[in-house]
């Protein structure tokens, strides 16, 4: 029997080159090398790899500043699922990031509605769609989970719910994002994306999370697509397409054009496929093709996918370039380039 602890310092190396594709997307990356790991010490029967954990991952550039709050949580042993939330409530304030709450860009009416939904260890799971004045759906999201018989709450009703609970009222357009909106009503041309378009456009921030107890969490959360038709409702608050967890297995989320990850219920097919043995990067890939095979127009859109074993196995797959994720396993937070469906 080996000790993890005892299996790192004798390879002296850090994950890329234990040769286990432990962060599988095609371009391999180095997460891990040299970030001096958190481990813990667990006893791994021989032929076996010891889990990386603990271990966070977001969608995109802004997913950095999610794991930096997400980390300390996990660092100090806390549960995979507040660190989720803490970890996206970053993004949910960040004016800056104009495609997650406060800031984020309105429908093509002028109106910033959240879709947001959240997913713990056990199974349990809250959403809310179409919620508007609220900065932190994720947080009535883990509400309507918590203190709830429900899973999803929708529009004015969750409204009242986040009011009743206690969350204040804020205006979510910010001027920046109204500036935005108006420049683009002066052609009011209705694309969701196209390569090299500006990203800020559809950049949902979704985090999945292994704690050091080796449980497993999942957030997203999302302002949606830019300009849509009002009372549009994307993938994001909906369990099984924008996120999945299974603590038997692991967990997906998703970002990109939401009624593609719908139709195909991409994160639970990914954590599906994963139970089958596949592993995370080539899951996320199988379910890349599903869109391909269904969709004859897939080169005009995106959508990214990621996912996070229990073993603390992490891959990733895009229809289209520019898809990146953050990890991190340590004191530092890598950016990946993710690999994408070519040809
Ligand atoms: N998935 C989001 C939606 O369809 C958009 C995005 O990820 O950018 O609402």
């Amino acid at each position: 029997m080996t000790s993890r602890r005892q299996f790192l310092i004798a390879t002296g190396v850090g994950l890329a080159a234990l040769g286990t594709g432990r962060l599988g997307t095609a371009q391999e990356p180095t997460a891990g090398s040299g970030t001096g790991l958190s481990l813990i010490d667990e006893v791994v029967p021989p032929g076996q790899q010891p889990a990386t954990r603990p271990i966070v991952v977001s969608t995109w550039r802004h997913g950095q500043a999610a794991n930096a709050a997400a980390w300390p949580i996990l660092r100090a042993g806390g549960r995979a699922l507040d660190a989720v939330e803490t970890g996206v409530r970053v993004t949910e304030a960040d004016p800056q990031v104009m495609s997650v709450g406060y800031g984020g860009l309105p429908d093509r009416d002028g109106h910033v509605t959240l879709d947001a939904c959240i997913m713990d260890e056990t199974g349990n799971a809250g959403a809310v769609a179409f919620l508007q004045d609220i900065k932190h759906p994720i947080s009535v999201a883990r509400a309507v989970m918590e203190k709830t018989p429900h899973v999803m709450l929708a529009g004015e009703g969750a409204r009242q719910f986040a009011v009743a609970q206690g969350f204040p009222t804020t205006d979510l357009l910010t001027p920046a994002a109204r500036r935005t909106w108006q420049d683009w009503r002066r052609t009011s041309h209705y694309k969701p994306w196209s390569p090299g378009s500006d990203p800020a456009r559809h950049d949902t921030i979704s985090q999945l999370a292994l704690d050091a107890h080796g449980n497993l969490a999942g957030a997203c959360t999302t302002s949606g697509l830019a300009f849509k038709m009002h009372g549009r409702v994307g993938d994001s608050p909906i369990i099984g397409a924008a996120l999945f967890v299974d603590n038997e297995v692991g967990a997906a989320c998703a970002t990109g054009v939401g009624e593609e990850v719908i139709k195909t219920v991409g994160s639970f097919l990914i954590v599906e496929l994963m139970r089958q043995g596949r592993s995370p990067a080539d899951a996320c890939r199988e379910a890349v093709e599903r869109i391909v095979h269904k969709n004859p127009h897939w080169r005009e859109l995106q959508v990214g996918y990621l996912a996070l074993d229990r073993g603390g196995n992490v891959g990733a797959f895009a229809l289209r370039p520019e898809f990146q994720y953050a990890v991190t396993a340590g004191p530092e937070t890598q950016l990946i380039d993710v690999a994408h469906r070519t040809g």
